[in-house]
Formats: C-alpha cells, sequence, structure tokens
C-alpha cells in the first residue's frame, strides 16, 4: 500500500474517533517519542498514529473503527519483547496499553490479584508482596514489562520449574476482539467448566488474536526462606544428574536451577569486576535456589544434598549464600550475563527449548556446522536448566546459515525454536522447524476466525495471507 493511501486511512480512523476518546488518547507526529518504534532488539518504521485507551470500553471503540477500515493495528505493552511483534511494520497505527496500568484488586482468600493489561510486572509484585503473597514469574525485564505483553508472549524467566510459565498464573482475563466484542473472564474461579475456556486464546498469541485489556492472575504464598548456591560441576552430565537428583531430594522446594557454560561464567564475573564465587576452570556452572515455609528443615535439605553432590563428585565447589544479600550477590551474576553480552556488540540470541535428555546430543550436532560456517563465532550458552530452556548467543555475521543449523538441530531432537521469547516477525520463517504444517494451517484458522481483517498484528508468528500484503498464497 501506498503512503498516501495509508495515511487517508489513518485519517479514516482518526475521523471515526472524534469525540469519543480524551485528548491524552491519541499522539500523531511529533508527539510520537522514539520509543514506539522498537521494542528491546531492534528500531522498526514510526508508527502512524498512538492510541492510548484508558479502559477496556476505549479499547472496544479503537478496534471496531480500525477494522472497519482496515487499519493495521500493532499492539504495545512495554515494549521489551525480543522477537519483533510488538515492533511497528511499515503503515501500522500503535494501540499502547500503557494507561490500562494498575491493580484493581487483591483476593487474599482465594489467592488472587486483578489488574490492568499496562501495569508493570514488578507492580504486580511489589502489590502481592504488600498482602505476604507471592507472585510466580520473575524476568529481568519486570520493571518495564506488562501484563498483557506477559500474556502475549507467556512469559517464563527463572522459576518456570517451580511455578510453571505465566500461562500457569492466568485465572482469566478480559479481552477485545479485532471487531470491538468485549469479553471478560475474572471471577477467578479455580473451577470452571462452563462451556469454553477462552481465555487461554489470548495467551502466547502474541496479539494475534485479541487485545487483553485487564487479566486476574494468580498469587502463591509468600516464601519464609529462599536461598541460592552457586555450584560448579566438571561436566554437562553432572547438571542434569543432579537436577535429576535434587527434584526428588527437594521436592516442593527448588525453585530455580540456571544453567552457565564456563566462558558465560568467568567473563560475566570478569566484565562486572567481581572474585569468582566459586572456582573458575569448572567444566559447568549451576545457579540453585530454593523457596520455602520452614527455614531450620529446609536449610538443613538444601545443605544436605548439596554436600551429597559434592560427596558424590556431582559437585566441585559450591557457595552457599547466608543472608539476603549473599542471595541478590548471587543473582547479580546470573543477571549480569545480560549486561556483559549487550555490552559486545550485537548479539543473535537463540532462545531454544531441547528436551533434557537430548542436550547433549543437539549441542554436538550444532557445534562443527556452525564452527565450519564461521570459525570466528563467539558463543556463549547459558538457560533455564530446569525447564530444558537455552539461551544460545553468539556474536557472528553469518546469521542466516547459522539459525537454519541451530534450527534444523531443534527439529533433529524434537525442540521448540522459541522457548519464551515468541515468535513474533523475527522467526517466523522458522516455526515449520517446531510446528507441523497442519498445526501452522489451524493456527491460520484460528487467526482468520477472530480477525478476519488481519487488523491485529498482521504477520506476527505467520505470514498474512498476500491480499494482506503478507506472502502467504490463498488457496
Ligand atoms: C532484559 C530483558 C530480560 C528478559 N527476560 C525474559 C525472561 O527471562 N523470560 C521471558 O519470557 N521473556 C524475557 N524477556 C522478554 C520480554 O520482557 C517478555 O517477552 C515480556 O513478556 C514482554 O512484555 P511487554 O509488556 O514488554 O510486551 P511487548 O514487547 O510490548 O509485547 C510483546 C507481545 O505481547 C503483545 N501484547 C502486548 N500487550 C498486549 C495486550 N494487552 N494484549 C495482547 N497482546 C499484547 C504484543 O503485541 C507482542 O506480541 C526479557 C526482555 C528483556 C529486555
Amino acid at each position: 500500500m501506498s503512503d498516501r493511501a495509508s495515511s487517508d486511512r489513518v485519517n479514516q480512523l482518526l475521523k471515526s474517533l472524534e469525540g469519543k476518546l480524551d485528548s491524552a488518547a491519541i499522539l500523531l507526529g511529533d508527539a510520537i517519542s522514539e520509543g514506539y518504534a522498537a521494542d528491546a532488539t531492534a528500531k522498526g518504521a514510526m508508527p502512524l498514529a498512538v492510541l492510548r485507551p484508558r479502559n477496556t470500553q476505549d479499547v472496544s471503540v479503537i478496534l471496531a473503527a480500525a477494522n472497519a477500515v482496515g487499519q493495521p493495528i500493532v499492539v504495545q505493552g512495554g515494549r521489551t519483547g525480543l522477537s519483533g511483534a510488538s515492533r511497528p511494520e511499515a503503515g501500522e497505527v500503535s494501540l499502547s496499553l500503557e494507561r490500562l496500568n494498575g491493580v484493581d484488586a487483591i483476593d487474599k482468600a482465594a489467592q488472587t490479584i486483578i489488574a490492568g493489561a499496562g501495569t508493570p510486572m514488578q507492580i504486580i509484585q511489589q502489590a502481592a508482596d504488600h498482602e505476604n503473597l507471592y507472585f510466580g514469574v520473575d524476568i529481568g525485564a519486570r520493571g518495564t514489562a506488562t501484563v498483557g505483553g506477559n500474556i502475549g508472549t507467556n512469559a517464563g524467566g527463572i522459576r518456570v520449574l517451580r511455578y510453571g510459565m505465566y500461562r500457569a498464573q492466568v485465572m482469566g482475563v478480559e479481552a477485545v476482539l479485532a471487531d470491538g466484542t468485549i469479553i471478560s473472564s475474572l471471577k477467578g474461579l479455580p473451577k470452571d467448566n462452563s462451556g469454553y475456556n477462552l481465555s487461554p486464546l489470548f495467551i502466547g498469541t502474541e496479539g494475534t488474536i485479541g487485545v487483553v485489556t485487564r487479566a486476574c492472575l494468580k498469587l502463591h504464598p509468600k516464601p519464609k526462606i529462599e536461598r541460592n548456591a552457586f555450584v560448579a560441576l566438571p561436566s554437562l552430565a553432572a547438571v542434569q544428574e543432579l537436577l535429576a537428583r535434587l527434584r526428588v531430594e527437594l521436592s516442593g522446594l527448588l525453585s530455580a536451577f540456571e544453567l552457565l557454560f564456563p566462558n558465560i561464567y568467568e567473563k560475566t564475573v570478569n566484565y562486572m569486576g567481581i572474585r569468582p564465587p566459586v572456582e573458575t576452570g569448572a567444566g559447568m556452572y549451576a545457579m540453585i535456589e530454593i523457596q520455602g515455609q520452614s527455614p531450620d528443615q529446609d536449610n538443613e535439605r538444601f545443605e544436605a544434598a548439596l554436600a551429597q553432590a559434592i560427596e558424590d563428585g556431582l559437585a566441585t565447589d559450591v557457595v552457599l549464600s547466608n543472608s539476603m544479600r549473599e542471595s541478590q550477590a548471587l543473582w547479580a551474576i546470573r543477571d549480569g550475563i545480560n549486561d556483559f553480552l549487550f555490552s559486545n556488540g550485537v548479539l543473535i540470541g537463540f532462545d531454544i527449548s531441547v528436551p533434557l535428555g537430548r542436550m547433549q546430543e543437539f549441542l554436538d550436532t550444532v557445534k562443527v556446522p556452525i564452527d565450519a560456517i564461521d570459525p570466528e563465532n563467539q558463543t556463549y550458552i547459558f538457560g533455564h536448566m530446569g525447564d530444558g530452556n537455552l539461551h544460545y548467543c553468539m556474536f557472528t555475521d553469518h546469521y542466516e546459515a547459522i539459525a537454519e543449523v541451530i534450527f534444523s538441530g531443534i527439529q533433529k531432537v524434537g525442540g521448540g525454536v522459541s522457548a519464551e521469547h515468541g515468535i513474533g516477525t523475527d522467526k517466523k520463517h522458522y516455526l515449520k522447524y517446531a510446528r507441523s504444517e497442519a498445526e501452522i494451517a489451524t493456527m491460520r484458522r484460528m487467526k482468520t476466525a477472530f480477525d478476519p481483517n488481519y487488523i491485529l498484528n498482521r504477520g506476527r508468528v505467520f505470514e498474512a495471507p498476500a491480499s494482506f500484503g503478507g506472502a502467504l498464497e490463498q488457496h
């Protein structure tokens, strides 16, 4: 579509919204800051307008009007996404949920919280903490990433092992469909088989099915003890054995089990300018955390399990935190990985999931061809071991050839091409390595049923049909 046709259509949309929204709801021209044009990985096109609804009704009015004129909309939360789903494409109008920000209610007895889609994760965590409760998901972008974006991407993070993905926290959502229809399911009932459960449709579908405006989220008892350990181990096999053992021995306590390959551990502590907490030169490293309700017994179990691991040769060095300050210092190393990586220039990050039993096979399969394509590559691997989620990060100029190697390796071992960041625009060509043709065709059928004019996040997850400017031939 030409620039002229795009701007005519936006004018039509703005005209039909006249008098229906407040004055802060529409940003145009110089009032649109650059941030609206980017996600956390790259800059996209400047949106032709930014629409900032105050509430669910506003979202409904906006989508009904956009649908009527066929205006493509990019749905934006905190724009910390890492797959291009919230990064605008040319000709799009941004729908920012930033003003739907706030906690509506906490139900202490049911242990649930209802919040607006634009509420940052950290606000949910703090509101729960204030009531002596706990929110089970935590990610590095907690201060900016929002409830709506977390639902759109089905965010994961560091404690999936214990509390599950974001999906497991969602009791229900209020959402607006592409034609403006509002559906609301905020009763927070753990049991409700009254027909289809529509809320899961919006989880992990990256804003392509509808726009979440509010959500009812599950909370958990606040742990009375949280303690972590940094562990040096001889090999990946030892990491896997220790994980399997701790899952049994610390059942109900284990809350995180993070993996760090030796080079990323050494470079990160070096970058941070701190003394390495455990010996360098080991085969592999892990950061392990427990959360529990019985401090004395939980400490005893944790210490005994780690002592046994050393005695059995599964671990070669262990440092246990003895205070909240020490615990935070160990977590800082895990969080410092991103700072080290981002300080080194343009990074390519593959966020993949691999069946635990086939992780070594996957790593062996891809290493030789990657080294052949780019002998100079610098590869750093870390991840959420408890979930089989590797962040396979590289500095290389050969993205496409290496992506083929990684994703066909993933296909071979039955893994996922996106463990937690989503597909967006950046990985849609690789979806076929993880999903069958029938599965992708079914996703398209869902999209067409909910958004026949492809106005919402067009071209994310998979191509739009050619009639909507996409590359997909229609049969
Ligand atoms: C430093 C850093 C660390 C990170 N760590 C993790 C991590 O550990 N685990 C993890 O999973 N991710 C992580 N991420 C990725 C990112 O933070 C998550 O994907 C997060 O869930 C995105 O939230 P957001 O509000 O920024 O969403 P956005 O980037 O604005 O949007 C993400 C997707 O959700 C859609 N969306 C946004 N709002 C809505 C809505 N109201 N209704 C429907 N769809 C909507 C968008 O259209 C888009 O498809 C990290 C990112 C950074 C920068």
